[in-house]
């Protein structure tokens, strides 16, 4: 027996049920229900046979939604800003410069990250309901010569989606690398990471791919990868991605060890990518641009004004909708969870107070889902303007 007295009571830690919600925000979302089933699968040693086939499922299925032939593809234990805090702390070093196509809050927290790790981190910046064009790009590199340019695909702050056609081209002539946040446009958006020359992409499991948040997919390219191996710097050792490409037998021979993954998330970024791949992703991409298309129609026809106002800058997976005039978007979002069952979110980063941040993807991606949000908007509007107005 042990002589000391305990000093902290046993706290009261009781059964707790949760309502369930459809997430129609910018993530997470509802899980596929055979991921949820996936989540219960046995939990494997990290050294066993069945562990690296996973691990293969999961980095073909991955190759297939980065649409890539790299070998450097592998999930990173984490959400995914540790996609992102793997992706810029192993490809470039102290008092190197990474240009920020700022547009929305990621872009803020790259050059967040990028300051700690001592790299000179400088932006260009556009109004926030816009994307970047070329040229735009152009006269950055060309006036700050960086290692490389960091760039969000699908802003879910925002609702904005940048065309990505021709920027890796544009960099490698200037000699960056060029850097993609892909977290919420992956599997609903069109993504081509060989053909548009993406040099280092990370996402993430809990948006379109309806999983469970906590495993982050990343690759980077061979040009990515020569920087890698030349460079002088030492990433954090839990994100040192040439140590987690042993890990994950990127190159054929190397089964070690290097942290305990979590099997039932692995398990589930598996059947997600499962998922995707039977329905293909020109038809899942297919899906969400008609079902938002559908969605953002009948918003416009019941009043409502879309913040975003280019058709072709709109994100096919978060849409971001102005409340008329008088309404709190609190109170909004809160009549509709309480009454509705749906969850909304608000604005966040420069759209905070500004609009509403509405996901329609992966599992939710459906006209009925789509159809039950607006009309749970319209009550919410009908009943809320009494005590708004
Ligand atoms: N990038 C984008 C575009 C996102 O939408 C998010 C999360 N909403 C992140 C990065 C950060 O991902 P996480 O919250 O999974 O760390």
């Amino acid at each position: 027996m042990l002589s000391k007295k305990v000093t902290v009571p046993v706290p009261r830690i009781t059964d707790r049920k949760v309502r369930k919600l459809l997430l129609c925000g910018p993530g997470p979302c509802n899980l596929w229900p055979s991921v949820t089933e996936a989540l219960t699968q046995p939990i494997l040693s990290p050294l066993c046979d069945e562990y690296f086939r996973i691990m293969e499922d999961i980095r073909n299925g991955l190759k297939y939604l980065f649409q890539t032939q790299t070998d450097l593809v592998l999930a990173i234990s984490g959400s995914g800003h540790a996609g992102m805090e793997t992706v810029i702390s192993n490809l470039i070093g102290p008092k190197e410069t990474m240009l920020i196509a700022r547009r929305g809050i990621w872009d803020e927290r790259a050059l967040n990250m990028a300051t700690r790790y001592g790299i000179n981190a400088v932006e260009v910046r556009i109004p926030f309901t816009t994307t970047f064009n070329l040229e735009q790009i152009e006269d950055e590199l060309q006036k700050w010569k960086p290692t490389a340019l960091f760039i969000t695909h699908g802003d879910s702050s925002t609702g904005t989606v940048q065309n990505l056609q021709g920027l890796g081209n544009l960099c490698h002539r200037y000699g960056a690398l060029l850097i993609v946040d892909t977290v919420v446009s992956i599997g609903g958006v069109p993504f081509f990471m060989d053909d548009w020359g993406v040099d280092a992409v990370y996402a993430s499991s809990q948006k379109a791919l309806s999983g469970p948040a906590g495993i982050s997919p990343v690759a980077f390219s061979k040009r990515a990868e020569m920087k890698i191996n030349r460079r002088k710097h030492q990433p954090p050792f839990y994100f040192d991605i040439k140590m987690l490409a042993q890990q994950w037998n990127c190159y054929g021979n190397t089964r070690v060890y290097h942290h305990t993954m979590s099997p039932p998330l692995m398990w589930a970024l598996r059947r997600s990518l499962q998922e995707i791949c039977t329905r293909t992703l020109p038809m899942f991409w297919e899906q969400h641009a008609t079902i938002t298309a559908h969605f953002c129609k009948r918003l416009e026809q019941n009043g409502f004004e879309l913040l975003i106002p280019k058709a072709e800058d709109r994100l096919a997976t978060v849409t971001t909708v102005i409340l008329p005039k008088g309404y709190d978007y609190k109170e909004y979002i809160t009549y509709i969870r309480d009454n509705h069952n749906i969850l909304l979110f608000g604005g966040l980063g420069p759209t905070a107070g500004k609009s509403l941040r509405i996901g329609i993807m992966g599992v939710n991606c459906t006209r009925e889902t789509a159809d039950a949000i607006v009309n749970a908007m319209i009550d919410a509007l009908k009943n809320l303007k009494k005590c708004s107005l």
